[in-house]
């Protein structure tokens, strides 16, 4: 309930950005509260059983995964968007809301069979968290939980995720 408090209470909502007809939750305002921060980060990694790490994915999901793991005596793992780490990188694209782009890890960033928490700020066509799963798969880390902050119903985004994991879902507002 404290988390859900927070989240309201730090979250905006602009029509027709960043392009016409869509609705942007933008969570700066929950970042800069110091206790709502701290609260949404806990109920994140929440109820998941025992993790070796968080990931989160670039930009808003570093935010919350960093906020995430330390509050779960946790390490980070920083999903990067492409072109950004050096060296032999694993590469998988997505279709986003609007756009689309593509995600990469280091496979050597984890140990093999690393149990790992995927969070970021808000789940709606499921294509980023579906990218994100497939990486860690082929990284050969264990998806174990899959945590948002908001979840756009109407989406659908879920269901996408759910095919490609068996891990649970979980979606604070
Ligand atoms: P999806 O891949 O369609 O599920 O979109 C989720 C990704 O797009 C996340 O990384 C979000 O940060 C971003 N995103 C989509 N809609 C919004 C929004 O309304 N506010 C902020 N980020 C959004």
């Amino acid at each position: 309930a404290d988390a859900i408090a927070a989240i309201r209470s730090g979250m905006t909502e602009t029509p027709d950005f960043p392009s016409e007809g869509i609705l942007f939750r933008d969570l700066s305002g929950l970042f800069a509260d110091a206790a709502g921060l701290r609260t949404v980060a806990s109920a994140l990694v929440e109820g998941f059983g025992p993790i070796d790490a968080v990931a989160g994915v670039e930009a808003r999901g570093f935010v919350l995964g960093a906020a995430a793991a330390v509050a779960s005596g946790n390490g980070m793992l920083a999903v990067r968007k492409a072109g950004k780490l050096p060296g032999e990188v694993l590469n998988e694209s997505y279709a986003l809301e609007y756009g689309s782009a593509s995600l990469e890890v280091h496979p050597s960033t984890l140990p093999q069979g690393a149990r790992v928490v995927i969070v970021d700020d808000v789940l709606a066509t499921g294509g980023t968290l579906t990218a994100t799963i497939r990486l860690m798969e082929r990284a050969g880390w264990d998806v174990v939980g899959v945590a948002v902050v908001l979840e756009l119903v109407d989406l659908g985004g879920r269901a996408v995720v759910e095919a490609v994991t068996s891990a649970p879902v979980k979606a604070l507002l």
